[in-house]
């Protein structure tokens, strides 16, 4: 990744300004944003060498607030590996985990798994990321959450981003996505929102308590919402922008 990086530097010494005039078209901001000689640093990024703390970023909203799709957008420009806390549990409920049934009920009820088994599968897949850049989606969803990960180490969030959405509209797209998840159910939905206000609000003032809550505006179209988040990974630092977009530069065929 850091050698394709150096023969990217090269590559822009020549015709810098014309490629980032056609990514700034591209990628909807601009570029020169997040492109710098810094990225190609490996002693800053940490992917080269020994591997440093991820800058991990946790994603959260009420159930249909967009945070799964907006999350697949990010993982795609900006090279994020996204894991869905949500997901991770319903694997659980198909492996031969002696948690799945607890798992399934706690989720058909709209309920909060046991932090004690959220941390732990969130801990082993962070761990078992080669990615230095990871999404937490989903996680944590009450303050109980969150204290019990701290506890056991988990790697604190760099940023956190908060999905703002008002509760008709979060109905909607649940009743309507028609991914055939058993909590997808008009019953389910009013008490994992009534979770979400009881429970997962008070996480997300604490981290904005912090400094390092994003509340985006998550009304509108996937391409409106994500004109949202963009903004917030380009201006970050530069390596966690850059280097995604250097290997795709590589094979874009804006580079031929
Ligand atoms: N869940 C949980 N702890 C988590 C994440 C999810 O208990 O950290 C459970 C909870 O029952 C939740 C369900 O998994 O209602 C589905 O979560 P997911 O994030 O997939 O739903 P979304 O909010 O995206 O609709
Ligand atoms: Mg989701």
């Amino acid at each position: 990744m850091w050698r394709r990086g150096v023969s990217l530097s090269s590559m822009l010494s020549s015709s810098k300004s014309r490629l980032l005039n056609q990514m700034q078209v591209a990628y909807g901001f601009n570029a020169s944003q997040v492109f710098s000689t810094r990225v190609l640093n490996p002693a800053e990024d940490g992917v080269s060498g020994a591997r440093r703390k991820p800058f991990v970023t946790f994603v959260l909203g009420g159930p249909g607030s967009g945070k799964g799709t907006q999350c697949t957008r990010i993982v795609n420009t900006f090279g994020f590996t996204h894991l869905s806390v949500g997901d991770l549990l319903r694997k659980e409920i198909y492996s031969d985990s002696e948690n799945g049934s607890m798992i399934l009920d706690t989720i058909k009820e709209g309920k909060i798994v046991p932090s004690e088994v959220t941390v732990k599968l969130i801990k082993k897949a962070i761990e078992a990321s080669e990615n230095n850049r990871i999404l937490v989606d989903g996680f944590p969803r009450s303050e109980e959450n969150r204290i019990a990960y701290e506890r056991v180490g988990g790697v604190e969030p760099d940023i956190v981003l908060f999905f703002d959405c008002p509760k008709e509209e979060m109905v909607k797209r649940v009743l309507n996505r028609n991914q055939g998840r058993i909590d997808d159910n008009i019953d389910t939905v009013k008490e994992r929102l009534s979770v979400f206000e009881e429970l997962n609000l008070p996480v997300i003032k604490y981290y904005s308590e912090k400094g390092i809550l994003h509340k985006i505006d998550g009304t509108g179209t996937e391409d409106e919402i994500y004109e949202r988040v963009l903004p917030i990974f380009a201006a970050l630092s530069w390596s966690v922008g850059a280097l995604k977009m250097s290997s795709q530069i590589s094979i874009c065929p804006i580079c031929k």
